[in-house]
């Protein structure tokens, strides 16, 4: 049986209230914020989040071994050097964040093992034994934060094949758009021709072009782990382009990611992730959850 057609929206309808296409769910929205890491003060969180995390949960994005390397969540003369920054050498940042998850206030993703810049890639493009990273990283936080951590965000939203392969084997879902099916770019299983399919309908549904930028709104489910795409509240961003996703996200009854970083939101970029958070916040039906939340399987796999 066809579904009828969704009428259009009136020119005049608030972007951020579309109506929904019929049986589709609520929007699940979820919030990323990258880089906590041994630098990080429990200060510069609380400016941007303290006012937030009673409503919207915060899904911190944690570096668990900092390198010396090029990032503007760490001072410039860290940027160098072979020094490494464990997380639980900064003990007053580790009982500020195992008290903001006992508070259900965040939640923690693995962001990287040590962010380190390459002459010749980010680290899950080129850095060595990934699947290592991964495993260690994890099962590090866990024990440090006695939380269960299931989401991996790579450093610069960069995962070569090879980062594709490690996270698959480490069974970890991954917040990132990684849309290239090329099999030079994407290891193939018995699921991935099925997701392949499922994108190009949806860019079908949508009238965009193949190399037009997309972020779909569901889980792709891969062989041993789930990938979802996030967009980004980064400098320059116009505040229609989040809204214009977030209305797309809620019409087809699909999933919204916002990701940014604590470091960089100035006023300006703190009143956008207020205004996508008002706008998602005016449909009583919307649930903001944490970043794991998005990956439940409860059939919101499906366009
Ligand atoms: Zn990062």
């Amino acid at each position: 049986m066809h579904a009828a057609r969704p009428s259009r929206p009136a020119a005049t309808a608030d972007l951020a209230a579309p109506p929904m296409l019929p049986g589709a769910r609520p929007l699940w929205f979820a919030l990323r914020d990258d880089d906590t890491n041994y630098f990080t003060r429990p200060e510069q969180l609380e400016r941007v989040y303290g006012a937030l995390w009673d409503r919207v949960p915060v899904s911190l994005s944690v570096v668990p071994f900092h390198a010396s390397t090029p990032s503007k969540a760490i001072p410039p003369e860290y940027w160098s050097g072979d020094r490494v920054f464990p997380l639980h050498e900064h003990g007053e940042l580790v009982s500020y964040l195992r008290e903001l998850l006992a508070q259900g206030r965040v939640a923690i993703s693995l962001h990287g093992y040590s962010h380190q810049n390459y002459p010749h890639g980010f680290e899950f493009e080129v850095g060595p034994d990934l699947l290592g990273r991964l495993q260690h990283g994890r099962a590090y936080l866990e024990d440090l934060l006695g939380t269960e951590v299931s989401v991996f965000v790579p450093p610069h939203n960069a995962l070569s094949r090879q980062g594709l392969l490690a996270v698959d084997r480490a069974g970890l879902n991954v917040l990132g758009s990684f849309l290239s099916f090329h099999p030079a770019r994407k290891p193939w299983d018995r699921t991935t021709l099925g997701n392949y399919i499922r994108v190009t309908l949806y860019r079908l549904r949508l009238r965009r072009g193949r190399r037009a930028k997309i972020v779909y709104p569901f889980p792709l489910r891969y062989r041993n782990h789930a990938e979802l795409g996030c967009h980004n509240l980064v400098p320059g961003v116009r505040a229609e382009t989040l809204l214009a996703g977030l209305a797309e996200a809620r019409r087809v009854g699909g999933s919204y990611c916002l990701a940014t970083h604590y470091w960089e939101l100035d006023e300006a970029l703190l009143a956008e992730l207020q205004a996508v958070i008002a706008a998602a916040a005016a449909d009583p039906a919307t649930r903001f959850v944490p970043a794991p939340a998005l990956f439940a399987p409860c059939g919101r796999s499906v366009a």
